[in-house]
């Protein structure tokens, strides 16, 4: 932070006597003009300059005649630079995008930056941004691309697999990983039922989530999962108990029926059947017969 002066105020110097004395006054380094020497601070040459935006400031000699990393303005040139590449991506739109670019650079915290508490819950455990929303500027722009703008203050980034990587499902490194797109805009409260019907659940050998599970027997996840809930999460209960429901279909045997359809096939009393079916597995019910 460069420190801007008045006019009225500045105090000029007359130079030292010693030779090895640099006098710049009246030279021009990019927009700063020299207007005069100030005197020295702590040994130093300090001159007053002018820039180009009409701003006056202090710089020691050095500053703006080294060779690299010289002062070129008064600040100006570096907030142009700025809002320039901010423009030429698309993310200088007043109240929004910001807050996306912020969100895209915490995501990418969470995954690369051991330095931060949530690394352990993140990138500790393997979890990736992928390439497309990952390289440098530009993985901002695609995230922002990709998932749109948010859409109230809400919502945040959500994985729809909490145990997949932040993927957008169609770059070099997600096709030929098989990752899907796997992430949306969501409130609190959308997130956290993510993360219940996200819980894998092994059933008959097979380990799918929660949500897929719902799917497959065709009953809501949040039914399923106060079904759960109430049967003291055992499983078996939970998921068998969905097929009661009327012309549900009932897979046995790699064969797809109805419960009346069974009934017939096992020469036995619907009721019969639908009453085993309550307190039993679908094995432990049909082998009964
Ligand atoms: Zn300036
Ligand atoms: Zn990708």
């Amino acid at each position: 932070m460069i420190l801007q002066l008045n006019e009225n105020d500045l105090i000029f110097s007359k130079f030292p006597k010693h030779k090895n004395f640099n006098d710049i006054s009246d030279k021009k380094f990019n927009r700063l003009k020299v207007l005069g020497f100030k005197g020295f601070e702590n040994k130093n040459a300090v001159w007053y300059l002018k820039c180009d935006c009409g701003n006056i400031i202090k710089l020691v000699s050095y500053e703006v005649s080294r060779k690299r990393r010289a002062t070129k303005s008064c600040g100006c040139l570096n907030r142009e630079l700025a809002s320039k590449r901010l423009k030429k991506h698309g993310l200088l739109i007043p109240g929004k995008r910001v807050r996306e670019a912020m969100i895209h650079g915490s995501m990418m915290s969470r995954c690369y930056n051991s330095k931060i508490k949530e690394f352990k819950y993140y990138g500790a455990k393997g979890v990736k941004v992928c390439q497309r929303w990952r390289i440098d500027t530009y993985g901002c722009i695609n995230f922002i691309n990709d998932l749109g703008n948010r859409p109230t203050n809400k919502h945040s980034i959500d994985r729809i697999d909490v145990e997949g990587n932040y993927s957008c499902g169609k770059c070099e490194e997600c096709v030929e990983n098989g990752w899907k797109m796997n992430c949306r805009w969501a409130t609190i409260k959308e997130q956290n039922r993510n993360k219940r019907t996200n819980v894998k659940i092994t059933y008959n050998n097979e380990t799918k989530c929660l949500a897929e599970w719902a799917e497959i027997l065709n009953v809501g996840a949040e039914t399923l999962l106060s079904r759960l809930k109430k049967n003291n999460f055992c499983i078996h209960k939970a998921l068998e108990k969905p097929i009661l429901k009327k012309n549900i279909k009932i897979s046995f045997a790699g064969d797809l029926d109805t419960l009346i359809g069974w009934a017939g096939r096992l020469n036995v009393n619907p009721k019969t059947l639908r009453r085993r079916l309550k307190n039993k597995t679908i094995e432990e019910a049909f082998m009964l017969l």
